[in-house]
């Protein structure tokens, strides 16, 4: 199960129930506060009721005392004589009623009953007709007379106009001090009666209802026998409820001023098929009040409030459980989620992954974990990827590692049409040293050697080649005693033996290993692409073989896989170490090839070429030379001897009167980027006092696309110094305009082959006056080279090349004869 849905599960419970629970409390607390309000209402109803009962007979009873003690009364009363009596007397006994229903209008008759039941006096409100005026047989008068106290009130039905009447009544007791023997009880001489009209309540039921409409329970009265005397539907009035029942009702009515709480006297029962609860107040011994409320009243009531706990209940989980779980979401299933993609790409291998999560929690702590776990594994896994692809012993690549980078330097030299060599190396006699002087002294011999091997890569290797293809050269352990080195882009194939030669030398020094002095050597095979093979395991054989052709030539030495190569090699390395000596032994010497203007045809400058006079090969042409003086570094100080012997020469001629002359000096690519050329150049003017503008240096487009940045600013700085600049062999390299633009060049000098065929060749002819034109609008000066034949230099001159050197005017030639030349004009015939 996923986390979320366990969280779910967890949290509905954990949600769910508690609001249930406080939904449920909420409901039972506001469902009991309702009903209570209900009840209450209704009891303050009928306690209203009850206190306007009380007062109504408390006041009637009170004022019924008041009056039975008027004197007009007594002597009403006393007066036996029947015509004084009504004649005289009851004139202001009336007048004296009449005064007390003004102040008391509901009093809706006062009487006067004599003892025998006889209505005597009566005093009525309009329209109130009298029925009957012998009381003597009725019930209530039976009471009035049994009736143990004087005062007597009672509820009846007024027989005059049938209304629901409160009636008061005091036995009135005289003594007639005139007849009566002194000291005798006062005898009755009749009744005073206060009739009043119940039929208010009536008003005062429908009134209850119009405040109290949202219940339907109403209140109802009913006399002593059950008999309904008020109720608000008209139509249940006089009817008499069932004996049983309303006995039952009875017990529920409390005596007046009687305190009580709806709970203890409340009756629930099923009346008129319904659950109804019933309360019930006696007012007064006859008469009963009783409050109905059916249940379903209630019932409907608290439904309305459930419904809307319920309502607020569930609107309060969705919330809680919502917030909750997005929280949670939040803090910890986002953040799980996140790892858990990090940890299946962490098994992937894939440690490269943002850990976003930041916080300050264990799911913060869990994430920087993850951080440290991470570290671990990249750090191992570099560890691992090192330990795969190098030997223990020797911490150099091993085979693994050798094949990788073979295939890969060889894809890179294909792609750039470059030379690549591999050196295969093998100990001569290694199992003897270990067998001799054992393992472990063997395998200290193997570090000591790889680390000489490694050192035997030097810089100047790196500078045989060009700088934007520098690949590391690579020794690897491929085997117990076998090494290779892959030099993977090399000028020519001669490079590797130069290689080869270093550590041939190096590894003639002794290596000390314990207390032993060991003398080791190597025998080393060569092999090149693309001379030799295209793939690797071609190349590989190869060298094993060549290496095996050098153990069987004796050991201690290098072969080629080509016989051709190790015969030229030979040559070579002759060659080059004879070249090491040259400068010292005074062998290189300068010839100078005239520069001559195109119009005027007279010489303008003159190009220094170098020589070297070789004791035994004669004198040997640069082509043969520089190339070997550039992968050995030599071309260093040469092209500083060449530079400064040039400008001692033309120093030399101007002071002999040959002014107006420019030398012009090749720079090989090297010198370029290796010195600081433009104080080199300082220094020689300086010491040879050669104003700068005499000089040109002439170098080709190779060595300024290689490092623009370094390229311009030496150009610039050269430039400076007020030397001219010429930009040689033009036309074979790149030659694009927006680049002739970036550097501060004065001349072009247009490539000896395009020059050859210009007088056969259109397309020659075509490039060469495009050249032309071009170098004019970049205000730069156009010289010819390889000028044999007149036709070539009229082409020229009619196109506007501004300068011609050529054998046609003269080959290069040492100083001693330019002195004589140069002394004369030249001048060509046509
Ligand atoms: P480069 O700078 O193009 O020199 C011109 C080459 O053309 C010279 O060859 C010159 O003898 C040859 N030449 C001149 N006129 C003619 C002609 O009409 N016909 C033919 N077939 N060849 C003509 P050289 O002296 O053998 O020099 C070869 C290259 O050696 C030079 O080419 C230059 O790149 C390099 N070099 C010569 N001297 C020096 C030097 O002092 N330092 C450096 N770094 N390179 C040098
Ligand atoms: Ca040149
Ligand atoms: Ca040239």
């Amino acid at each position: 199960m996923k986390l979320q849905s366990k969280i779910a599960l967890l949290l509905i419970p954990l949600v769910v129930i508690p609001l249930l629970a406080v939904g449920w409390i909420a409901y039972t607390q506001l469902r009991e506060t309702t009903e209570r309000k209900a009840f209450d209402e209704m009891t303050t109803v009928m306690h209203q009721l009850e206190q306007h009962t009380q007062t109504l007979v408390q006041t009637a009873t009170a004022n019924i005392e008041l009056f039975s003690k008027s004197n007009i009364l007594k002597q009403y009363l006393l007066t036996s004589d029947e015509w004084e009596r009504y004649a005289v007397m009851q004139g202001p006994l009336l007048r004296l009623f009449t005064s007390y229903q003004q102040a008391y209008p509901q009093y809706r008759e006062i009487r006067v009953l004599l003892p025998d039941g006889y209505e005597d006096t009566r005093l009525a409100v309009e329209g109130l007709d009298n029925l009957n005026e012998d009381e003597s047989g009725t019930a209530i008068f039976q009471a009035m007379q049994h009736s143990r106290n004087d005062v007597y009130t009672d509820i009846f039905r007024n027989p005059d106009d049938q209304g629901i009447s409160l009636l008061v009544s005091k036995r009135i007791r005289l003594r007639d001090d005139n007849k009566d023997p002194i000291a005798s009880e006062p005898i009755v001489r009749g009744y005073l009666t206060i009739t009043i009209s119940l039929e208010f309540f009536d008003w005062e039921l429908s009134e209850h209802l119009i405040h109290h409409r949202h219940h339907h329970g109403l209140l109802f009265f009913t006399d002593a026998d059950g008999k309904i005397l008020f109720h608000p539907d008209a139509a249940m009035k006089q009817q008499v409820l069932p004996e049983q029942f309303f006995n039952t009702l009875r017990t529920l009515a409390h005596a007046p001023e009687q305190v009580h709480t709806h709970d203890e006297h409340l009756l629930k029962t099923a009346y008129q098929g319904e659950a109804t609860l019933f309360m019930g107040q006696q007012l007064h011994d006859r008469l009963f009040l009783f409050a109905q409320l059916p249940e379903s009243e209630l019932l409907a009531a608290s439904r309305r409030l459930g419904l809307v706990v319920m309502a607020i209940t569930l609107l309060a989980i969705v919330l809680t459980a919502a917030l909750l779980f997005a929280f949670l979401r939040h803090t910890l299933v986002r953040p799980i989620l996140h790892l858990s993609r990090i940890t299946k790409e962490f098994g992937r291998g894939n440690l490269t992954l943002e850990i976003d999560v930041a916080s300050n929690d264990e799911v913060g702590e869990l994430a920087q974990s993850f951080k440290d776990m991470r570290q671990n594994l990249q750090s191992s896994n570099e560890q691992i990827r090192y330990l795969a692809y190098h030997d223990h012993l020797t911490a150099l690549p091993n085979r693994l590692m050798f094949n990788d980078f073979l295939e890969h330097s060889l894809g890179r030299a294909r792609r750039a049409s470059e030379t690549l060599a591999l050196l295969y190396i093998d100990l001569d006699n290694f199992k003897r040293i270990n067998d001799t002087l054992g393992h472990h002294a063997g395998d200290e011999l193997l570090t000591l050697l790889a680390q000489r091997l490694r050192s035997s890569l030097r810089q100047e290797d790196y500078l045989a080649r060009p700088e934007s293809e520098r690949d590391t050269d690579t020794v690897a352990r491929v085997g117990g005693d076998e090494f290779t080195i892959i030099l993977p882009s090399i000028k020519s194939p001669y490079a590797a033996a130069s290689v080869a030669t270093r550590v041939l030398e190096m590894l003639s020094h002794p290596f000390s290993v314990g207390p032993h002095e060991i003398f080791i050597t190597v025998s080393i095979g060569i092999t090149t692409y693309p001379q030799d093979a295209d793939n690797a395991e071609a190349l590989v054989k190869n060298a094993d073989v060549a290496m095996y052709h050098a153990k069987e030539l004796g050991k201690n030495n290098y072969q080629y896989y080509s016989e051709s190569m190790n015969v030229a090699a030979l040559e070579r390395l002759t060659l080059e170490n004879r070249l090491r000596g040259a400068l010292e032994r005074d062998e290189l010497l300068l010839h100078y090839q005239p520069l001559v203007d195109a119009r005027t045809q007279r010489i303008t400058g003159v190009e220094a070429l170098i020589r070297w006079q070789h004791p035994d090969l004669g004198l040997i042409p640069p082509a043969q030379f520089i190339p070997l003086a550039e992968e050995s570094g030599l071309i260093v100080p040469i092209g500083e001897w060449v530079l400064r012997t040039a400008c001692q020469q033309m120093k030399q001629w101007r002071d002999a009167g040959m002014n107006k002359l420019r030398m012009s000096v090749n720079l090989s690519n090297q010198q370029f980027r290796r010195e600081p050329l433009d104080s080199v150049i300082e220094g020689i003017l300086d010491e040879t006092g050669l104003p700068p503008e005499c000089l040109e240096v002439e170098l080709t487009e190779s060595s300024i696309i290689q490092s623009e940045k370094t390229a311009a600013k030496m150009l610039a700085a050269i430039k400076k110094l007020g030397v001219h600049i010429a930009l040689d062999d033009f036309g074979t390299g790149y030659s694009s305009l927006s680049y002739l633009r970036r550097f501060p060049i004065d001349t072009l000098k247009i490539d000896r082959s395009f020059v050859r065929d210009i007088v056969s060749d259109q397309e020659d002819a075509a490039i060469i006056s495009a050249i032309i034109a071009m170098a004019e609008t970049l205000s730069l000066s156009v010289t010819a080279e390889g000028v044999e034949e007149l036709q070539q230099f009229e082409f020229l001159r009619d196109n506007g090349c501004d300068t011609i050197q050529g054998f046609l005017f003269s080959r290069p030639v040492p100083p001693e004869e330019r002195e004589r030349l140069l002394q004369q004009p030249v001048m060509l015939a046509g």
